[in-house]
């Protein structure tokens, strides 16, 4: 009985997530609030993320592997196309190198590619580590939970005139080390990249305004945003903070913007890098609403 019960979980917890999105077209609000605490969950050590593995951070080399590889699968069961980017880093100096191990990571990379022709791709994307002894939901299962949701809603696209790429950026925590190896080799690519958007919590909201903080955004994108916060009655405030996987772009020239709830009005989690950043502190409502609005303005630069 125990085995049948635990069979039918397992089969409910794969299943939820794809019904809910295929009955309909457009997927509302609780639709996605349904969609988007299950994955929560999963990040943050309330339901096992694989079998029956629960992990309550996201910072060992164990922990960050087991949540790369959680991504890449549902990543790829959505219907994207999984490249992930292995970098390995020097500490910057070969003296350094001979005591300190390389840094070593997964950067959970996807392509969804336009319907027609295109050379153009669109990026966003979050990271997926945590700071040590913090379940990090807020910082940042929000962020990954938010770009795997407009990952999958962009699938559902009929149209999309350009490619988008999902990238979830490992040790962000450890100084951007993921998103600095992935803007180089991006750069050495030579894509042509459209616009780069990264987000970095969006899980906080204690006024009730849905507001959102836009940061460094280059001028094309604090246009676009302004002008779609406003469509949608969605307060925004333009920053010039970097200390996120935004900053890594930038440096190199990308058109580029980072993503949060309002961390300047200090309408943000007080429980950052504490363990205290828990599941429970989550603001659902806010996290659905923000993810509506950032698929809105994708879509209106695809069709
Ligand atoms: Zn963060």
């Amino acid at each position: 009985m125990k085995q049948l019960l635990l069979k039918i979980i397992r089969y409910n917890l794969i299943l939820i997530p794809f019904l809910s999105f295929t009955q309909t077209d457009s997927v509302n609000n609780l639709d996605t609030i349904l969609i988007q605490k299950e994955i929560m969950m999963k990040l943050t050590g309330e339901k096992p993320i694989n079998e029956n593995i629960y992990i309550t951070q996201r910072a060992s080399p164990e922990e960050r592997k087991l949540t790369a590889d959680y991504l890449s699968n549902y990543l790829s069961k959505i219907g994207w196309k999984v490249e992930n980017h292995h970098y390995k880093t020097t500490n910057g100096n070969l003296f350094l190198d001979l005591f300190l191990q390389p840094m070593n990571g997964v950067n959970v990379s996807a392509i969804l590619p336009a319907t027609t022709k295109s050379k153009e791709y669109i990026l966003f994307g979050s990271h997926y580590d945590s700071e040590r002894n913090c379940p990090g939901a807020i910082d940042n299962a929000t962020g990954v939970t938010l770009s795997l949701t407009i990952a999958y809603k962009l699938m559902q696209l009929k149209t999309r005139n350009k490619n988008f790429i999902v990238v979830l950026f490992d040790q962000e925590e450890d100084g951007t080390v993921g998103s600095k190896a992935y803007a180089k080799m991006l750069k050495n690519s030579g894509k042509e990249i459209h616009s780069i958007h990264t987000i970095d919590m969006m899980g906080w909201d204690d006024d009730n305004n849905l507001g959102i903080e836009i940061e460094l955004p280059s001028p094309i994108l604090k246009n676009l945003y302004q002008r779609n916060a406003q469509k949608y009655n969605i307060p925004i405030q333009v920053t010039k903070i970097g200390s996120s996987d935004h900053q890594s772009f930038i440096d190199l020239g990308f058109n580029t913007l980072g993503i949060t709830e309002e961390y300047a009005k200090r309408d943000t989690t007080p429980y950052i890098h504490t363990n205290m950043d828990t599941y429970d502190t989550v603001n659902f409502e806010y996290l659905a609403s923000s993810t509506e609005f950032i698929f809105q303005i994708f879509k209106s630069l695809v069709q």
